[in-house]
């Protein structure tokens, strides 16, 4: 059969580790074979970062920029173990937070469904797509161990000079405190990554703060999301057919809860933190989450959600079998080829996505699947299988679909 052509090339930003290896693997067997693959490729690894001075983790995001689809390895992001084991000139930055502040993006997680991995929520039918904000609020708070009695005040000053003051506490004795921002040009990039991914994927979106109590600073997300909503969006999502919901966040909780699924909430920054992990382990595992990284402008990045498997690599390098689920690595491949596909006007790309997407499902949903779905599945027969042959089980139920 003939290779589907590429237009422009879509970002490769290799990575680490275990999902370094599956990378390998993913493009030689379902990649390559079927696609005259057309990507500009950086390698993020550690060592090359390190080589670079990070410079390369930098290019990538701009090329991002430039061709507006990116497919993106996980990484190591360095600690001090990272240090000796890489020996690193400096303990360089999380990719992710470099990309994600370049793209100035929102980053949407949505758990893969398939039968045999159920929800522990009865209701939810469809997967649930967070969107976190991704700055400000408690992550880049100042605080104060308060020793004893004393006034807190919190005070702005003006460029001109001119001063706004209001008391926080009048201590009697000893406490904590703590000043939080934002700003309006992120919450409203926010809104807009949110806004165009709801229309993107015809999904509601729910946004939630708590703006009763928060009356100025959780106010002024609510007003700028339904300002923008307003002016830019509500026409178009009339004609998609979806509608943007605001409501309280202990609402939201509680109607999520009771919810069949199928939207997307568009969460602050630490509930989106609290809110991503409660919905993946959730809906069964962190190793069927996709991850994609949108910006307001309409730049997309694909990853998994989950890391580089470490201990996993460990095995790997012992030379001892691994069983290292690539599901999520998989649908960053397709979710890219997808957009680029659509962005080109390139049905084959979507289709072959599509078609992509479905033998994964189906090779799971027949019982063949990695140890960690094996020990969570409902399913009656069940076939383990190691990294490599998962990825070959796939190849082999993608071909068989081709030729139906
Ligand atoms: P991790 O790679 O997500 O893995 C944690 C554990 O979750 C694994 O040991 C494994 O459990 C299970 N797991 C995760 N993904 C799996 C998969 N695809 N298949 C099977 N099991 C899977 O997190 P980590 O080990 O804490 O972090 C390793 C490195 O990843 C760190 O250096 C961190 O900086 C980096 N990281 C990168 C990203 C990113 O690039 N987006 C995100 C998070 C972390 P068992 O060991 O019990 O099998
Ligand atoms: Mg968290």
């Amino acid at each position: 059969m003939e290779k589907i052509k590429m237009k422009t090339p879509i970002v490769e930003m290799d990575g680490d580790e275990m999902t370094r290896v599956l990378w390998k693997i993913i493009k030689d067997e379902l990649i390559c074979p079927y696609i005259d693959l057309k990507s500009e490729y950086y390698d993020l690894g550690l060592a090359n970062r390190n080589a670079t001075n990070d410079q390369v983790t930098i290019d990538s995001a701009n090329a991002n920029k430039k061709y507006g689809v990116a497919v993106k390895c996980a990484t190591i992001t360095p600690n001090a173990a990272r240090m000796t084991e890489y020996d690193l000139k400096e303990m360089w930055k999380s990719p992710n937070g470099t990309i994600r502040a370049i793209l100035d993006g929102t980053v949407f997680r949505a758990p893969i469904t398939v039968k045999g991995i159920e929800p522990y929520v009865r209701t939810w039918k469809k997967p649930i797509t967070i969107a976190r904000h991704a700055y400000g609020d408690v992550y880049k708070n100042v605080e104060i161990d308060v020793p004893g009695p004393g006034k807190a005040e919190l005070v702005f000053t003006g460029e001109d000079g001119e001063e706004l003051r209001e008391t926080v506490f009048d201590f009697k004795g000893p406490g904590v405190l703590q000043g939080m921002h934002n700003i309006d040009k992120s919450i409203a990039s926010f809104a807009r990554s949110c806004f165009n991914y709801a229309l993107d994927t015809k999904q509601d979106l729910w946004f939630a703060t708590k703006d009763t109590i928060s009356k100025k600073y959780d106010h002024t997300f609510k007003d700028i999301f339904q300002e923008i909503f307003d002016a830019e969006y509500k026409e178009r999502f009339g004609k998609a057919g979806i509608v943007y919901f605001y409501t309280l966040i202990d609402d939201a909780v509680a109607r999520v809860m009771k919810s069949e699924g199928g939207f997307i909430w568009a969460c602050k920054n630490y509930d989106g933190d609290v809110m991503s992990d409660m919905i993946s382990s959730a809906f069964g595992s962190l190793a069927m989450m996709t991850s994609v990284l949108v910006s307001p402008d309409g730049k997309y990045e694909y990853e998994a959600a989950h890391g580089t498997v470490q201990r996993h690599y460990y095995k790997y390098l012992k030379g001892e079998e691994t069983s290292t689920n690539s599901v999520a690595t998989i649908f960053a491949w397709t979710g890219a080829l997808r957009k680029r596909g659509e962005l080109d006007g390139i049905q084959e790309l979507t289709q072959f996505s599509d078609r992509l997407e479905k033998a994964v499902i189906q090779t799971i949903e027949s019982g063949k699947m990695t140890k960690d779905l094996a020990l969570i599945t409902t399913l009656p027969d069940v076939t383990v299988l190691n990294s490599e042959d998962f990825i070959k089980a796939v190849r082999a139920t993608y071909d068989a679909l081709s030729y139906m």
